[in-house]
Protein backbone atom coordinates (compact mmCIF):
# COMPACT_ATOMS: atom_id res chain seq x y z
CA UNK A 1 0.00 0.00 0.00
CA UNK A 2 2.60 2.43 0.72
CA UNK A 3 4.48 1.90 -2.69
CA UNK A 4 1.02 2.54 -4.30
CA UNK A 5 0.30 5.66 -2.52
CA UNK A 6 3.97 6.99 -3.12
CA UNK A 7 2.59 7.64 -6.86
CA UNK A 8 0.16 9.76 -5.46
CA UNK A 9 1.43 11.85 -2.96
CA UNK A 10 0.78 15.09 -4.88
CA UNK A 11 -2.90 14.76 -5.19
CA UNK A 12 -5.55 16.39 -2.39
CA UNK A 13 -6.38 15.06 0.90
CA UNK A 14 -9.45 14.13 -0.29
CA UNK A 15 -8.18 12.28 -3.42
CA UNK A 16 -5.61 9.99 -1.39
CA UNK A 17 -8.33 8.72 1.32
CA UNK A 18 -10.06 7.88 -1.59
CA UNK A 19 -7.80 6.41 -3.50
CA UNK A 20 -6.64 4.53 -0.47
CA UNK A 21 -10.15 3.54 0.62
CA UNK A 22 -10.47 2.32 -2.82
CA UNK A 23 -7.51 0.07 -2.37
CA UNK A 24 -7.26 -0.50 1.22
CA UNK A 25 -10.97 -0.69 2.44
CA UNK A 26 -10.95 -4.29 2.99
CA UNK A 27 -7.94 -5.15 5.08
CA UNK A 28 -9.28 -3.82 8.25
CA UNK A 29 -6.99 -0.76 8.12
CA UNK A 30 -8.24 2.05 6.97
CA UNK A 31 -7.22 4.24 9.66
CA UNK A 32 -3.82 4.01 8.65
CA UNK A 33 -3.77 5.11 5.30
CA UNK A 34 -4.13 8.88 6.27
CA UNK A 35 -0.76 8.62 8.10
CA UNK A 36 0.87 8.96 4.37
CA UNK A 37 -1.16 12.44 4.09
CA UNK A 38 1.09 15.01 4.29
CA UNK A 39 4.30 13.85 3.29
CA UNK A 40 5.88 14.88 0.60
CA UNK A 41 7.39 11.74 -1.71
CA UNK A 42 9.45 13.42 -4.54
CA UNK A 43 8.40 12.17 -8.07
CA UNK A 44 11.87 11.92 -8.97
CA UNK A 45 13.92 9.28 -8.34
CA UNK A 46 14.74 8.65 -4.18
CA UNK A 47 17.95 9.84 -2.65
CA UNK A 48 20.23 7.22 -1.93
CA UNK A 49 19.94 5.39 0.91
CA UNK A 50 22.56 5.45 3.80
CA UNK A 51 24.05 2.36 5.57
CA UNK A 52 25.05 4.65 8.52
CA UNK A 53 22.80 7.16 8.83
CA UNK A 54 19.17 7.10 10.44
CA UNK A 55 16.05 7.58 8.28
CA UNK A 56 13.15 9.57 9.13
CA UNK A 57 10.62 7.93 11.46
CA UNK A 58 7.35 6.99 9.97
CA UNK A 59 5.53 6.45 13.67
CA UNK A 60 5.68 8.89 16.21
CA UNK A 61 8.26 8.43 19.55
CA UNK A 62 7.17 10.19 22.03
CA UNK A 63 9.47 13.14 23.75
CA UNK A 64 11.03 12.49 20.05
CA UNK A 65 9.84 15.67 18.38
CA UNK A 66 9.54 18.75 18.79
CA UNK A 67 6.33 20.51 18.96
CA UNK A 68 6.51 23.79 16.61
CA UNK A 69 4.90 27.39 17.91
CA UNK A 70 2.18 27.19 15.09
CA UNK A 71 1.33 23.13 15.81
CA UNK A 72 -1.57 20.95 17.12
CA UNK A 73 -0.44 17.70 18.26
CA UNK A 74 -3.46 15.39 18.72
CA UNK A 75 -3.08 11.46 20.75
CA UNK A 76 -5.50 9.57 20.83
CA UNK A 77 -5.52 7.65 24.73
CA UNK A 78 -8.66 5.56 24.17
CA UNK A 79 -10.58 4.84 21.27
CA UNK A 80 -12.88 1.57 21.99
CA UNK A 81 -16.09 0.84 24.69
CA UNK A 82 -17.38 0.95 27.93
CA UNK A 83 -15.95 -2.53 28.10
CA UNK A 84 -11.83 -1.50 28.07
CA UNK A 85 -9.43 -4.19 26.64
CA UNK A 86 -5.97 -4.77 26.61
CA UNK A 87 -5.51 -3.09 22.55
CA UNK A 88 -8.49 0.12 23.43
CA UNK A 89 -8.55 1.57 26.29
CA UNK A 90 -12.32 3.96 26.78
CA UNK A 91 -12.61 7.55 25.26
CA UNK A 92 -9.51 10.02 25.93
CA UNK A 93 -7.61 12.37 23.87
CA UNK A 94 -4.93 14.87 24.61
CA UNK A 95 -4.42 17.92 22.84
CA UNK A 96 -1.24 19.41 22.68
CA UNK A 97 -0.83 22.97 21.42
CA UNK A 98 2.78 24.54 20.15
CA UNK A 99 2.20 27.38 22.88
CA UNK A 100 2.85 24.49 25.44
CA UNK A 101 -0.51 24.07 26.49
CA UNK A 102 -1.77 20.59 26.71
CA UNK A 103 -6.07 19.43 27.12
CA UNK A 104 -6.70 16.26 28.04
CA UNK A 105 -10.76 15.45 26.77
CA UNK A 106 -12.17 12.92 28.15
CA UNK A 107 -10.32 10.46 30.55
CA UNK A 108 -12.26 6.97 30.28
CA UNK A 109 -11.40 3.51 31.92
CA UNK A 110 -8.11 2.10 31.05
CA UNK A 111 -7.05 5.29 29.32
CA UNK A 112 -4.31 6.99 32.44
CA UNK A 113 -1.81 4.07 31.25
CA UNK A 114 -1.94 5.36 27.76
CA UNK A 115 -1.50 8.82 29.08
CA UNK A 116 1.52 7.79 31.19
CA UNK A 117 2.69 6.22 28.19
CA UNK A 118 4.10 9.58 26.61
CA UNK A 119 5.75 10.32 29.03
CA UNK A 120 4.84 14.44 30.03
CA UNK A 121 5.60 15.61 33.55
CA UNK A 122 2.36 15.42 34.66
CA UNK A 123 2.37 19.39 35.97
CA UNK A 124 1.70 19.94 32.02
CA UNK A 125 -1.32 17.15 32.47
CA UNK A 126 -3.85 19.41 34.89
CA UNK A 127 -6.37 20.38 32.60
CA UNK A 128 -9.17 17.92 31.86
CA UNK A 129 -12.53 18.05 29.93
CA UNK A 130 -15.13 15.65 30.53
CA UNK A 131 -17.84 15.18 27.50
CA UNK A 132 -20.30 13.30 29.92
CA UNK A 133 -20.16 11.24 33.10
CA UNK A 134 -20.15 7.83 31.57
CA UNK A 135 -17.34 5.50 33.13
CA UNK A 136 -15.87 5.19 29.72
CA UNK A 137 -15.38 8.83 29.46
CA UNK A 138 -14.28 9.29 32.88
CA UNK A 139 -13.44 5.93 34.39
CA UNK A 140 -9.88 6.80 34.97
CA UNK A 141 -10.05 10.49 36.73
CA UNK A 142 -8.99 8.35 39.76
CA UNK A 143 -5.98 7.14 38.09
CA UNK A 144 -4.83 10.43 36.39
CA UNK A 145 -5.88 12.02 40.29
CA UNK A 146 -3.61 9.95 42.37
CA UNK A 147 -1.29 8.40 40.01
CA UNK A 148 -0.83 11.84 38.63
CA UNK A 149 0.03 13.08 42.26
CA UNK A 150 2.39 10.76 43.42
CA UNK A 151 4.27 10.89 40.27
CA UNK A 152 4.85 14.59 39.86
CA UNK A 153 1.82 16.69 39.59
CA UNK A 154 2.29 19.53 42.09
CA UNK A 155 -0.62 21.53 41.56
CA UNK A 156 -5.02 20.37 42.14
CA UNK A 157 -6.43 18.56 38.91
CA UNK A 158 -8.66 21.14 37.08
CA UNK A 159 -11.98 19.40 35.70
CA UNK A 160 -14.49 21.13 33.47
CA UNK A 161 -17.30 19.43 33.13
CA UNK A 162 -21.43 19.86 32.10
CA UNK A 163 -24.00 20.05 34.82
CA UNK A 164 -27.13 18.08 34.85
CA UNK A 165 -30.56 18.06 34.65
CA UNK A 166 -30.55 18.01 38.41
CA UNK A 167 -27.82 18.25 40.53
CA UNK A 168 -26.66 14.55 41.25
CA UNK A 169 -26.36 14.38 37.77
CA UNK A 170 -23.66 17.16 37.14
CA UNK A 171 -19.93 17.14 37.20
CA UNK A 172 -19.61 18.79 40.74
CA UNK A 173 -21.52 16.12 42.15
CA UNK A 174 -19.18 13.32 40.21
CA UNK A 175 -16.16 15.21 41.30
CA UNK A 176 -17.54 15.82 45.01
CA UNK A 177 -18.54 12.36 45.57
CA UNK A 178 -15.31 10.83 43.82
CA UNK A 179 -13.30 12.83 46.28
CA UNK A 180 -15.15 11.51 48.89
CA UNK A 181 -14.98 7.74 47.57
CA UNK A 182 -11.38 8.33 47.83
CA UNK A 183 -11.14 9.19 51.16
CA UNK A 184 -9.38 6.14 52.68
CA UNK A 185 -6.94 6.35 49.85
CA UNK A 186 -6.12 9.88 50.69
CA UNK A 187 -5.70 10.28 54.54
CA UNK A 188 -3.31 7.26 53.50
CA UNK A 189 -0.81 9.50 51.50
CA UNK A 190 -0.66 11.94 54.06
CA UNK A 191 2.50 13.03 55.52
CA UNK A 192 4.32 10.38 52.91
CA UNK A 193 4.05 12.53 49.77
CA UNK A 194 3.79 16.11 48.47
CA UNK A 195 0.19 16.92 49.23
CA UNK A 196 -0.18 19.89 46.81
CA UNK A 197 -1.21 17.40 43.83
CA UNK A 198 -3.98 16.15 45.92
CA UNK A 199 -6.87 18.27 45.04
CA UNK A 200 -9.68 18.71 42.65
CA UNK A 201 -10.67 22.11 40.78
CA UNK A 202 -14.43 21.80 39.42
CA UNK A 203 -15.78 24.18 36.87
CA UNK A 204 -19.24 22.93 36.00
CA UNK A 205 -20.98 24.62 33.25
CA UNK A 206 -25.00 24.70 31.82
CA UNK A 207 -24.65 21.78 30.03
CA UNK A 208 -28.12 23.42 27.67
CA UNK A 209 -25.20 26.45 26.40
CA UNK A 210 -24.80 26.85 23.18
CA UNK A 211 -21.32 27.61 21.98
CA UNK A 212 -20.49 29.02 25.12
CA UNK A 213 -16.92 29.59 26.10
CA UNK A 214 -16.15 27.69 29.00
CA UNK A 215 -12.45 28.41 28.79
CA UNK A 216 -10.36 31.27 27.56
CA UNK A 217 -6.62 31.33 28.41
CA UNK A 218 -3.05 31.95 26.93
CA UNK A 219 -5.25 32.71 23.40
CA UNK A 220 -6.86 29.03 23.78
CA UNK A 221 -10.77 29.35 23.78
CA UNK A 222 -13.03 26.39 24.67
CA UNK A 223 -17.05 26.29 24.14
CA UNK A 224 -18.88 23.91 24.61
CA UNK A 225 -22.65 22.88 23.14
CA UNK A 226 -25.20 20.07 23.89
CA UNK A 227 -25.06 16.56 22.40
CA UNK A 228 -28.12 14.03 22.68
CA UNK A 229 -27.22 10.81 24.62
CA UNK A 230 -28.69 8.62 26.91
CA UNK A 231 -29.95 11.25 29.45
CA UNK A 232 -29.72 15.48 29.30
CA UNK A 233 -26.36 16.34 29.89
CA UNK A 234 -23.61 15.51 27.63
CA UNK A 235 -21.30 18.13 25.25
CA UNK A 236 -19.45 18.59 23.07
CA UNK A 237 -16.83 20.97 22.64
CA UNK A 238 -14.27 22.98 20.13
CA UNK A 239 -10.68 24.21 21.09
CA UNK A 240 -9.99 27.06 18.78
CA UNK A 241 -6.14 28.63 18.94
CA UNK A 242 -3.74 30.13 15.98
CA UNK A 243 -6.38 30.29 13.38
CA UNK A 244 -6.87 26.40 13.73
CA UNK A 245 -9.95 24.58 15.09
CA UNK A 246 -10.69 21.67 17.01
CA UNK A 247 -13.87 19.51 17.53
CA UNK A 248 -14.85 16.33 19.85
CA UNK A 249 -17.90 15.34 19.86
CA UNK A 250 -18.20 13.43 22.49
CA UNK A 251 -21.15 10.37 22.57
CA UNK A 252 -23.90 11.88 20.58
CA UNK A 253 -26.79 11.04 17.96
CA UNK A 254 -26.59 13.51 15.09
CA UNK A 255 -27.79 16.75 16.43
CA UNK A 256 -27.71 20.30 14.32
CA UNK A 257 -25.55 21.86 16.85
CA UNK A 258 -22.57 20.13 16.08
CA UNK A 259 -23.75 20.36 12.65
CA UNK A 260 -23.39 24.14 12.99
CA UNK A 261 -20.44 24.58 15.45
CA UNK A 262 -18.12 21.85 13.93
CA UNK A 263 -18.50 23.04 10.63
CA UNK A 264 -14.89 24.01 9.18
CA UNK A 265 -13.09 22.42 11.80
CA UNK A 266 -9.44 21.14 11.19
CA UNK A 267 -9.99 18.00 12.70
CA UNK A 268 -13.23 17.04 13.80
CA UNK A 269 -14.07 13.65 16.03
CA UNK A 270 -17.51 12.37 16.30
CA UNK A 271 -18.24 9.13 17.96
CA UNK A 272 -19.11 6.09 14.72
CA UNK A 273 -20.54 2.84 16.85
CA UNK A 274 -19.97 -0.41 15.88
CA UNK A 275 -22.39 -1.32 12.62
CA UNK A 276 -25.27 -3.45 13.70
CA UNK A 277 -24.97 -6.49 12.77
CA UNK A 278 -21.43 -7.25 14.78
CA UNK A 279 -23.12 -5.63 17.49
CA UNK A 280 -25.43 -8.86 17.45
CA UNK A 281 -22.85 -11.18 16.47
CA UNK A 282 -19.74 -9.88 18.07
CA UNK A 283 -21.01 -7.74 21.33
CA UNK A 284 -23.63 -9.99 21.34
CA UNK A 285 -26.64 -7.46 21.99
CA UNK A 286 -30.26 -9.12 21.01
CA UNK A 287 -31.14 -7.62 17.45
CA UNK A 288 -33.67 -4.92 19.50
CA UNK A 289 -30.63 -3.84 21.57
CA UNK A 290 -28.36 -3.58 18.79
CA UNK A 291 -31.13 -1.36 16.72
CA UNK A 292 -31.28 0.92 20.02
CA UNK A 293 -27.68 1.58 21.06
CA UNK A 294 -25.78 1.31 17.89
CA UNK A 295 -28.40 3.68 15.96
CA UNK A 296 -30.61 6.00 18.52
CA UNK A 297 -28.53 6.77 21.45
CA UNK A 298 -25.10 6.23 19.66
CA UNK A 299 -24.20 7.60 16.46
CA UNK A 300 -23.95 5.11 13.61
CA UNK A 301 -21.14 4.59 10.28
CA UNK A 302 -23.70 5.94 7.90
CA UNK A 303 -25.22 8.75 10.12
CA UNK A 304 -21.32 9.60 10.98
CA UNK A 305 -20.18 9.91 7.24
CA UNK A 306 -23.86 12.48 6.65
CA UNK A 307 -22.38 14.75 9.74
CA UNK A 308 -18.99 14.58 8.26
CA UNK A 309 -20.36 15.72 4.97
CA UNK A 310 -22.51 18.27 5.89
CA UNK A 311 -19.56 19.88 8.04
CA UNK A 312 -16.43 18.95 5.80
CA UNK A 313 -13.81 19.04 8.30
CA UNK A 314 -10.25 18.84 6.70
CA UNK A 315 -9.67 15.16 8.90
CA UNK A 316 -13.07 13.33 10.25
CA UNK A 317 -12.00 10.64 12.91
CA UNK A 318 -14.45 8.50 13.80
CA UNK A 319 -13.77 6.50 17.06
CA UNK A 320 -15.98 4.47 20.28
CA UNK A 321 -15.38 1.07 18.09
CA UNK A 322 -13.61 -2.10 18.96
CA UNK A 323 -11.42 -1.83 15.98
CA UNK A 324 -10.51 -5.53 14.47
CA UNK A 325 -10.01 -6.75 11.23
CA UNK A 326 -13.34 -7.86 11.15
CA UNK A 327 -15.33 -4.95 12.01
CA UNK A 328 -13.41 -2.20 10.51
CA UNK A 329 -14.48 -2.76 7.14
CA UNK A 330 -18.06 -2.91 7.85
CA UNK A 331 -17.39 0.45 9.52
CA UNK A 332 -15.55 1.81 6.64
CA UNK A 333 -17.90 0.55 3.82
CA UNK A 334 -20.71 2.05 5.62
CA UNK A 335 -18.73 5.69 6.34
CA UNK A 336 -18.09 5.51 2.36
CA UNK A 337 -21.82 5.75 1.54
CA UNK A 338 -22.12 9.12 2.55
CA UNK A 339 -18.84 10.44 2.73
CA UNK A 340 -15.94 10.29 0.64
CA UNK A 341 -13.55 13.25 2.41
CA UNK A 342 -10.33 12.41 4.53
CA UNK A 343 -11.47 10.17 7.47
CA UNK A 344 -9.31 8.59 10.47
CA UNK A 345 -10.39 5.57 11.87
CA UNK A 346 -8.83 6.03 15.27
CA UNK A 347 -7.56 3.50 17.35
CA UNK A 348 -5.21 4.03 20.59
CA UNK A 349 -2.30 6.11 20.25
CA UNK A 350 -2.82 7.29 16.39
CA UNK A 351 -0.71 10.92 16.38
CA UNK A 352 -2.17 14.09 14.48
CA UNK A 353 -0.07 16.36 13.56
CA UNK A 354 -1.96 19.49 12.60
CA UNK A 355 -0.97 22.79 11.00
CA UNK A 356 -2.84 24.98 8.37
CA UNK A 357 -0.99 23.39 5.51
CA UNK A 358 -0.62 20.27 6.26
CA UNK A 359 -2.57 17.01 8.61
CA UNK A 360 0.23 14.07 9.33
CA UNK A 361 -1.53 11.04 10.63
CA UNK A 362 0.52 8.43 12.19
CA UNK A 363 0.78 5.79 15.18
CA UNK A 364 2.81 6.05 17.95
CA UNK A 365 4.93 3.22 19.45
CA UNK A 366 5.62 3.49 23.01
CA UNK A 367 7.62 1.82 25.52
CA UNK A 368 5.32 -0.17 28.05
CA UNK A 369 8.51 0.01 30.75
CA UNK A 370 7.52 3.57 31.57
CA UNK A 371 8.57 4.84 34.39
CA UNK A 372 7.48 8.26 36.24
CA UNK A 373 8.64 11.54 33.66
CA UNK A 374 10.52 14.20 35.64
CA UNK A 375 8.77 16.62 37.26
CA UNK A 376 9.02 19.83 35.96
CA UNK A 377 9.56 21.61 39.80
CA UNK A 378 11.21 19.90 43.11
CA UNK A 379 9.31 17.68 45.15
CA UNK A 380 8.33 18.83 48.50
CA UNK A 381 9.54 16.08 51.50
CA UNK A 382 6.63 15.01 53.21
CA UNK A 383 5.64 16.20 57.02
CA UNK A 384 5.76 12.76 58.84
CA UNK A 385 3.26 14.93 61.64
CA UNK A 386 0.88 14.87 59.37
CA UNK A 387 0.78 10.72 59.36
CA UNK A 388 -2.11 9.29 60.44
CA UNK A 389 -1.41 6.29 63.01
CA UNK A 390 -2.21 3.13 63.24
CA UNK A 391 -4.46 1.66 65.65
CA UNK A 392 -2.66 -0.24 68.86
CA UNK A 393 -3.55 -3.17 67.90
CA UNK A 394 -2.32 -2.74 64.44
CA UNK A 395 0.56 -1.07 65.26
CA UNK A 396 1.33 -4.02 67.71
CA UNK A 397 0.96 -6.59 64.75
CA UNK A 398 4.40 -5.26 63.23
CA UNK A 399 7.42 -7.98 63.04
CA UNK A 400 10.71 -7.36 64.15
CA UNK A 401 12.64 -6.47 60.65
CA UNK A 402 14.46 -3.13 62.15
CA UNK A 403 17.95 -5.28 61.94
CA UNK A 404 17.84 -6.42 57.92
CA UNK A 405 16.24 -2.95 57.28
CA UNK A 406 18.54 -0.67 59.28
CA UNK A 407 21.66 -1.40 56.90
CA UNK A 408 19.51 0.51 53.84
CA UNK A 409 18.84 3.37 56.34
CA UNK A 410 22.55 3.80 56.98
CA UNK A 411 23.28 3.49 53.22
CA UNK A 412 20.51 6.37 52.29
CA UNK A 413 21.58 8.65 55.06
CA UNK A 414 24.91 8.48 54.17
CA UNK A 415 24.47 9.16 50.77
CA UNK A 416 21.91 11.76 50.70
CA UNK A 417 23.28 13.35 53.94
CA UNK A 418 20.13 12.49 56.19
CA UNK A 419 19.18 11.15 59.26
CA UNK A 420 16.37 9.36 58.83
CA UNK A 421 15.13 6.42 61.39
CA UNK A 422 12.93 3.67 61.60
CA UNK A 423 9.16 3.65 63.57
ZN1 LIG B 1 -21.69 7.74 26.74
ZN1 LIG C 1 -19.06 6.35 25.26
Amino acid sequence: MIAKTRVITAASITVVAVMLYLWGHSDGREGRPTGLIGESFAAESPPALSPVNARVRDFYSPNSEDLQPDEMRLIACGTGMPTARPKQAASCWLLELGNGDKFIFDIGTGSAERVAALQIPYNFLDKVFLSHLHTDHFGDLDALFVGGALAGRQKPLRVWGPSGATPERGTKYAMDHLRKALTWDLDGRQGLTDPRGYHIETTEFDYKGMNQVVYQENGVTIRSFPAIHSLDGPVSFSVEWNGLKFVFGGDTFPNKWYDVYAKDADLAIHECFIAVPDMITKFKFTPQGALAVGTQIHTAPEAFGKVMSRIKPRMAVAYHFFKDFDTTGAINDRIRTTYDGPLSLAEDYMVWNITKDDIRVRLAIVDEDVWPPPATEKPQAPDPSLRIPYSVEIAGGRLDVHDVIQPTYDAINKEYGLNEKQE
